[in-house]
């Protein structure tokens, strides 16, 4: 059997597969079984930054993985205190929780707040995105994700996103928190409006209320800064991150204030800030800095943005929006774009259709200016 024929027998049915079979990668190239090239534009869903096997994170989990990979979290480890100390350093928040996903990092966002307020309410936003388990689940908006499933966690209200009076007028005394992205992935890649941000955080410390920033897929430079907050001007009481903070390696991580503590036994994870995957994340962290990729997230982001707004439609699909910030941009056609899926991924660039007409741009911030003519010159193709 083909590893396609081995899926449909073994794996459960849950996702939606190209139909390539990848065996190797290298900065933004990925490779096939047939030995196809791809210039890989979706980066594992915003995860590898540095490309595909970095040899500086290559050589970290190497080094690491020869010394010491698990340890459980019943024990101090130098990999896990180095890397919250950088995450504090570049959050600007206090304390770190680590997990192993984005989803798991809502969930510990979710019971920190919960604990520290004794409130259960929630308000999250139209299009939202924050994971696939049940808390997560419960403050994501898309009902075909969540109608199998109920009964959610209750308490969740979901308002108009870019609206900051439709957060006013939701917040009741169960509040604990707003939970929201400055700019929604998954839901098709929605930027938050400038003053939106500054005026829910305004909002949420009038009314004592908790502001949680997902930064699961924007974190780690995509957005042209470390965090997207960082273009608002405003700092979360709690933020999540997962996707690229591992270079590859699953790894999340909750960032909260001091004033927000859980006690000892609230929560866990055996894997969690394991030494291995901190060793990759460090590496990360390092090659972002070292090869100054935010800066050129930023500029390339703008140029990508640019070219890709002068298009009017693809294959007869005509283009409704351009959308984004950095090198997380979305085109929105007026109907749906799985068939340019198709067509990109047979001339050699891979991209993701999401919330059904919304062609995701979200490439390894590696990628040269070189690179990105030849993706646009493979768009462009369709015109
Ligand atoms: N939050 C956001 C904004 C995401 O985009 C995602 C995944 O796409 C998640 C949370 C969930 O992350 P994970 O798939 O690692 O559980």
């Amino acid at each position: 059997m083909t590893p396609i024929e081995s899926e449909a027998r073994y794996i459960q049915p849950t996702y939606t597969r190209q139909p390539i079979t990848l065996t190797r990668g290298s900065g933004t190239r990925v490779w096939d079984a047939d030995g196809k090239e791809y210039i890989d534009c979706l980066a594992g869903i915003a995860v590898n930054v540095c490309g595909h096997c970095h040899p500086k994170v290559v050589k970290a989990i190497q080094k690491q993985a020869a010394t010491l990979i698990h340890t459980s979290n019943l024990y101090y480890t130098e990999p896990q205190i180095k890397l919250a100390e950088e995450l504090i350093n570049l959050t600007g928040l206090d304390r770190i929780f680590f997990c192993n996903s984005g989803t798991e990092a809502a969930e510990a966002a979710i019971k920190l707040a919960r604990r520290t307020t004794g409130r259960t309410g929630f308000i999250a936003t139209e299009n939202s995105f924050h994971g696939r388990t049940l808390g997560a689940l419960s403050l994501t908006h898309k009902e075909k994700y969540r109608t199998p499933f109920e009964p959610l966690v209750p308490g969740v209200s979901f308002v108009r996103y870019n609206d900051a009076d439709a957060i006013a007028e939701a917040i009741t005394p169960e509040t604990a928190a707003v939970f929201l992205e400055a700019v929604q992935g998954e839901g098709g890649i929605h930027v938050a409006d400038t003053e939106y941000l500054k005026e829910v955080r305004e909002l949420c410390d009038s009314q004592d209320v908790l502001l949680i920033l997902d930064e699961v897929q924007t974190g780690f430079g995509r957005t042209g800064a470390w965090f997207a907050y960082e273009h608002y001007g405003v700092l979360p009481d709690i933020m999540i991150m997962a996707k690229a903070l591992g270079g590859g390696f699953p790894i999340g991580a909750m960032a909260s204030r001091n004033d927000l503590q859980f006690e000892r036994g609230d929560h866990g994870t055996t894997f969690g800030g394991d030494p291995l995957a901190c060793a990759a994340s460090l590496a990360t962290i390092d090659v972002i800095r070292s090869e100054d990729l935010i800066e050129r997230s930023k500029t390339l982001g703008a140029y990508l943005l640019n070219r890709l707004q002068s298009i009017g439609s693809l294959a007869g699909n005509r283009v409704r929006e351009v959308r984004g910030m950095g090198l997380m941009i979305g085109m929105d056609f007026e109907s749906g774009c799985s068939d340019l899926v198709d067509l990109t991924r047979e001339r050699g660039v891979l991209l993701n259709c999401t919330a059904d007409t919304v062609l995701r741009f979200l490439p390894p911030l590696v990628i040269t200016k070189q690179e990105i003519d030849q993706v646009l010159s493979v768009i462009e193709s369709l015109e």
